[in-house]
């Protein structure tokens, strides 16, 4: 059984698999990464086709907000991670690939990495570790 997210032809988010679909509001669908890089990694989708989250009004981004932590509270209760990365790829530049706006939500566990210090940082490996031993 398939869920319809958004109704933008080619969009990869056009149909989803029930199978992955964690819950669905008014103004979005939250479901599990087809590639998690961890467990219980989840993608927030505004319902709204839109590239960038900017593009929905503030009023429609607080309700983006709101599945995001609803996104994590499940999370918690499901899969007991130790903490979150949460953010998003804004543009080409910065990885975006899919034309669609979309949250991650990835849980994060004790010792999935030797040391997690600057999390989001390492998008730039090169300038993440800002810390002298
Ligand atoms: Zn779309």
């Amino acid at each position: 059984m398939i869920q319809l997210a958004c109704h933008k032809v080619k969009c990869p988010f056009s149909l989803i698999k029930q199978s992955r679909l964690v819950f669905a509001s008014k103004d979005a669908i939250v479901m599990l990464d087809q590639f998690p890089v961890s467990e219980g990694h989840m993608l927030v989708i505004p319902r709204k086709h839109v590239a960038n989250i900017y593009e929905l009004s503030s009023k429609h981004q607080a309700t983006i907000w709101m599945a995001v932590m609803r996104a994590r509270t499940i999370a918690i209760k499901k899969y007991a991670p130790a903490g979150f990365n949460i953010g998003f790829n804004d543009g080409k530049a910065a990885g975006q690939t899919v034309g669609h706006a979309h949250i991650h939500v990835i849980p994060r566990y004790a010792g999935d990495r030797p040391d997690p210090r600057g999390g989001v940082r390492w998008v730039l490996p090169d300038k993440a570790k800002y810390w002298r031993e």
